[in-house]
């Protein structure tokens, strides 16, 4: 162990993948899209409740390695109650991050625990996953919630 995988696992990040937050299926979502990652094995779905381009609520599901489940679960922390474009923004920011290290802006809470995966070009996919499952999940159009 050295000190750069000390880097990528950091506690945040094995906090979460040992208890996912909003790991679970959203029953009223109106937004939703799997994501598989085959280089790893990751798969994950994503569900959101958008209203007034406003995330109320934010779930997944899936199996993963750690970096993609502790992803997904601080995704789903710290974006809810966002707007779809701080959202964007967001993803934008998380993107370089992952790939260069430069860190996400201060709204972005703890997304910052995941600028040291730019040091491990094979974990970056897993890191980005959930993100682009859920970027596809909002590009679709809303569907409703109830199953009439
Ligand atoms: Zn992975």
């Amino acid at each position: 162990m050295t000190d750069d995988v000390n880097d990528l696992y950091q506690e945040v990040i094995l906090d979460h993948s040992r208890t996912p937050r909003n790991f679970k299926k959203l029953e009223n979502a109106n937004h939703m899209a799997d994501g598989h990652n085959p280089l790893c094995g990751d798969r994950v779905t994503v569900f959101a409740r958008v209203e007034n381009d406003v995330i109320q609520e934010l779930s997944f599901q899936g199996s993963g390695c750690a970096i993609s489940k502790a992803s997904a679960s601080i995704m789903t922390a710290s974006l809810k109650g966002k707007t779809l474009a701080e959202v964007q923004s967001l993803f934008d920011q998380y993107h370089v991050m992952v790939t260069t290290g430069t860190p996400v802006d201060a709204t972005g809470g703890k997304l910052i625990a995941f600028a040291g995966v730019h040091k491990f070009p094979a974990r970056v996919k897993c890191a980005i996953l959930p993100w682009h499952a859920l970027m596809s999940a909002l590009k679709k159009s809303p569907t409703p919630a109830t199953t009439e």
